[in-house]
């Protein structure tokens, strides 16, 4: 088997403006980032938006392991199939960030025969969104320590500065940094910090944002600090708008690029799955309902995280109503659950996938309480026997749940046949009664509550004091009817990432509270959460390299 990026070379890739056409998209609502890449334009959205929308369907996980267990590849490998079907298809993905490549996880475009391309663009600079928003971040940085240096009218309290610069980069030493050393011309010196820049509320922001005019009151609301009085300094306040907005007059536009099989792909923006959302945009998402009649989108980590906040806040916030949802389970991940030990998963143990399938059992049991129906897709791997494939059929079957087989990573769309089959069937046979797990009228604490239980299954909740404090003071401020974003670990149901399976009798404690105003959420965090990771020993960018004929290599 060949890797990631040889396969992703050997792509007979079309003009990007031949995609377009599948999807009926003319030249002139197409602006060109080279032959195989494209922005939408915005007269394109005011041509379609009175449209009849397409059918929405997510796909999410169970709890992964640490590697991933194939959402993204899942999602492009459906896209091929629905098209070898005959469907008008388009795919709706995340870009991935720059950092993690040269880290551990490499790129995020899918894998084996079933990926977005051109895959190093996409994992590398892609069409410059990235950069937009770590500018339109770091203006506003720059902007609040000049008033400050300038003489500070605002009375902005130094020690109360929540805003933080980012960088598309994996860096720990910038995590906590001294600015504003040297002599008085030099600044005002101060504690900063670094995030990277998918945890910029820019981005999230970008992604929740319905249009120009809605970018820039969410980038108005964004909090920066508090004054010595405890009052909220804003992005307005420090007139920082109208030039964030002109950075990311582009970065709003969706990207269209295509799988390997030429099939639409429309791939925009991409915030963590922890302290916000991890989902693409809801502009890309609701131009892809207008252009084709199924639209396959993902969101981060597992269903516990990705699903609920895909369901909670993106759905709520934008209007838009799911009508199925793919389930990717892998054998792997479930003998993992079962505490197999991450090195050995490439063996037989029938005892590893009984005792860890508990945890599909629950993902299963939440999703049914968003009340979309699922499909449950098993992701094959070629350690797979064929024992353990038909124990998570029959397993699936016994609870009335759709399954299929994949072998999309292996085979690209013809692999993903019997998927695209039994999608289409739910389409065709079950209804969507979509239902948030809340209404926003309970209180932070009641939301938070509703989660924790129904979803991760803790029986109770604890919430360290400041914690407590803070979301007191949300509600004071009138921000208590927005959604909550929780922020937990993505291996397990709990908040401890060893606890794996379906834990149960577990306290999940609230750490840390606030409010990112301009998202419009309540980012809640259990456990750490880190939002500037850092290289691991050995890094992934040790091998990457540019050879004679000009290609990079060692990416995947
Ligand atoms: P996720 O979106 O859930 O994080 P990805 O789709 O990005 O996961 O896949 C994670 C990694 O696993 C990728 O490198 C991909 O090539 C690999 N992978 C996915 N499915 C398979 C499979 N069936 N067999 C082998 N490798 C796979
Ligand atoms: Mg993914």
């Amino acid at each position: 088997m060949l890797t990631d990026i040889e396969i992703a070379r050997k792509a007979s890739m079309k003009h990007i403006r031949e995609v377009a056409k599948l999807l009926d998209i003319s030249d002139d609502d197409l602006d060109y980032y080279g032959k195989y890449k494209a922005k939408l334009s915005d007269e394109l959205w005011d041509k379609v938006k009175d449209k009849k929308d397409g059918k929405l369907i997510l796909v999410t996980a169970i709890n992964p392991t640490p590697a991933g267990e194939g959402k993204t590849t899942t999602t492009v490998g459906l896209g091929q199939a629905l098209a070898l079907r005959e469907k008008k298809a388009v795919i709706a993905l995340r870009e991935p960030s720059l950092g993690p490549c040269f880290g551990v996880k490499g790129g995020a475009s899918g894998g084996g025969y079933s990926q977005v391309v051109p895959m190093e663009d996409l994992n590398l600079h892609f069409t410059g969104d990235f950069h937009a928003i770590t500018s339109a971040n770091n203006l506003l940085a720059a902007m609040l320590d000049n008033h400050i240096h300038q003489g500070n009218q605002l009375n902005i309290d130094t020690n109360q500065i929540v805003w933080k610069r980012c960088l598309d980069m994996n860096d720990r030493a910038l995590r906590n940094i001294v600015i504003g050393l040297g002599k008085k011309i030099d600044g005002v010196v101060r504690e900063d910090h670094f995030i990277i820049t998918v945890a910029s509320e820019i981005m999230a922001i970008l992604c929740l944002a319905d249009d120009m005019e809605d970018l820039k009151a969410r980038l108005s609301r964004i909090i920066v600090a508090y004054s010595y009085d405890g009052k909220p300094v804003t992005a307005q306040d420090l007139k920082a708008v109208g030039s964030m907005a002109a950075l990311l007059k582009d970065a709003i536009k969706p990207n269209l690029i295509q799988t390997l099989e030429n099939t639409p792909a429309i791939v925009h923006g991409g915030p963590f799955a922890n302290i916000a959302h991890g989902c693409n945009s809801v502009r890309a998402t609701k131009t892809a309902l207008k252009l084709a009649d199924i639209v396959v989108t993902e969101a981060g980590f597992g269903a516990d995280l990705g699903a609920e906040k895909f369901f909670d806040i993106k759905c709520v916030s934008a209007g838009l109503k799911p009508d199925g949802v793919v389930l990717v389970a892998t054998v792997r991940a479930l003998k993992y659950n079962g505490g197999m030990p991450k090195k050995e998963l490439g063996q037989a143990d029938l005892s590893a996938l009984k005792k860890g399938i508990v945890n599909l059992e629950k993902h299963i049991e939440n999703l049914q309480k968003f009340q979309v129906p699922v499909v449950v897709t098993l992701n094959r791997f070629s350690s797979d026997t064929e024992e353990e494939l038909q124990f998570v059929k029959e397993f699936c079957e016994e609870r009335g749940c759709e399954f299929a087989i994949s072998e999309v990573w292996e085979k690209g769309g013809e692999g993903g046949l019997a998927l695209a089959d039994k999608v289409i069937e739910m389409l065709d046979t079950k209804r969507s009664n979509f239902a948030p797990l809340y209404p926003l009228s309970l209180s932070l604490k009641e939301k938070i509550e509703t989660v924790a239980k129904d979803i991760y299954g803790a029986v109770s909740v604890t919430y360290d004091s400041q914690a407590e404090k803070t979301l007191r003071k949300i509600e004071e401020m009138g921000y208590g009817q927005v959604p909550v974003c929780m922020a937990k670990n993505q291996y397990s149901l709990s908040d401890d990432p060893a606890k794996l399976g379906r834990p149960e009798g577990f306290n999940i404690n609230i750490r840390e509270v606030y409010l990112s105003a301009g998202a419009g959420f309540v980012v809640a965090i259990t456990g750490t959460v880190v939002t500037m990771p850092g290289l691991p020993l050995v890094p992934a960018a040790e091998q990457i390299d540019v050879n004679e004929d000009g290609n990079i290599i060692g990416l995947f």
